[in-house]
């Protein structure tokens, strides 16, 4: 059989996104020779960039650009020049909320991995984490309370406002599958995380996903109130493998996670639609401070790719291979400034990523 050529649309937006993408091209590549596979690249213009090409942060023709493609490898957008625009027209809301939209990204995984080298930069007690730790949190995207039913009415003595949270059992049904998938090719253990105590929708969750527990009986399940689980991430993070989340308890506790691993530069993230289809970016943004200057971190970035590699074109040995390049980095002693202590290497963007390549 002819190796696979996987379409792949590069939408490195503004700040740093052009810097780390140029950095983990050259690693996409690579693995492509090493595991037998070809990728197929179409740049297109996103964010703030787009905006002063063409007046808009997603022009049609990057959709279409996307929608030719087997998945989105996307930088980060925005920035302080598009600031003053109206909130509807910031490149962060015009751009990615329309795209998850149109391609139903309904799962968001954000794997927080501090590494063994790295847990100096971590606000935990080192000796709590001493081997550092690995935690993926799965959030669902697309429904809860950001989507359902919201009103501001008046009442005698100012306002009411009402925010719904409305989850079907198909949208839990779905994402955890993927759940426990996710928790097969890791540590075999899934946290369904609510409120079951006080929310019918929790409920739901809580009914649903102990329904379809039967059909991995290697997978262990358990389940944790979200209060409880935002202490827990604290104390030991190592308790937890896979944490299914609905939206806003995902939103909060992915973004804790991500502070808990110490640098915003390493940690990257996908967005899972049905099928195959994905948009992998890293978890932090533009970072304006040091856009321009080369010395941004890459890894967030080649990171995704590795995300990407494993999750829309099932290539789970060159995902493996990438994580493990990336990890003999560190332990050689490559740092960006975001994570550089004295005694380490201090390198810049394109090194970074050289070292990487070389250890692939
Ligand atoms: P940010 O993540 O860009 O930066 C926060 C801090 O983290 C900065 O000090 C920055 O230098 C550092 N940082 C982030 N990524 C880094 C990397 N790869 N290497 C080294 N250091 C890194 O967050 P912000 O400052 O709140 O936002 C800046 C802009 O990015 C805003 O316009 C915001 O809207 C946008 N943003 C975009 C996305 C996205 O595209 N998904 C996400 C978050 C923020």
């Amino acid at each position: 059989m002819s190796n696979p050529t996987y379409k792949i649309a590069i939408l490195s937006g503004d700040g740093i996104g052009p810097e780390v993408m140029a950095a983990t091209l050259p690693i996409l590549n690579k693995a492509g020779e090493k595991f037998g596979f070809k990728t197929s690249i179409t740049e297109a213009l996103v964010g703030g960039c787009a905006i002063d090409a063409t007046g808009s942060a997603l022009p049609d023709a990057t959709v279409n650009t996307c929608k030719q493609a087997d998945a989105i490898l996307f930088g980060s957008v925005g920035g302080p020049k598009w600031e003053s625009l109206p909130p509807t027209q910031q490149p962060e809301r015009a751009a990615l909320l329309p795209l998850r939209k149109i391609f139903g990204l309904y799962a968001n995984l954000r794997p927080a991995i501090c590494h063994k080298d790295l847990i100096h930069a971590s606000p935990i007690k080192n000796s709590l984490i001493p081997d550092g730790f690995d935690v993926l949190c799965m959030r669902e995207l697309t429904g809860g309370i950001y989507f359902g039913e919201k009103k501001t009415v008046a009442v005698a003595h100012g306002e009411r406002s009402i925010d719904t949270m409305v989850y079907e059992t198909s949208e839990i049904e779905r994402i955890t599958h993927l759940a426990f998938k996710a928790a097969a090719t890791r540590r075999k253990k899934v946290t369904l995380v609510d409120k079951a105590n006080v929310l019918e929708t929790s409920v739901l969750w809580r009914k649903t996903v102990k329904a379809i527990a039967p059909q991995y009986p290697d997978i262990k399940l358990d389940f944790i109130y979200v209060d409880n689980a935002a202490m827990q991430v604290l104390k030991n993070p190592n308790q937890f493998d896979v944490l299914l989340c609905e939206n806003m308890f995902g939103d909060i506790l992915s973004d804790e996670l991500a502070a808990l691993t110490g640098s915003l530069g390493l940690l990257p993230s996908a967005s899972l639609a049905e099928g195959t289809f994905g948009l992998y970016e890293p978890s932090g943004g533009t970072a304006p401070d040091i856009a321009g200057k080369g010395i941004a971190n890459p890894i967030a970035q080649i990171l995704s790719a590795a995300l990407m590699l494993r999750y829309s074109f099932a290539q789970e040995k060159a995902a493996l291979a990438i994580e493990n390049a990336v990890r003999r980095a560190l332990a050689e002693g490559y740092r960006t400034g975001d994570i550089y202590t004295e005694g380490t290497k201090k390198v810049g963007t394109t090194e970074m990523g050289n070292a990487i390549l070389s250890f692939l």
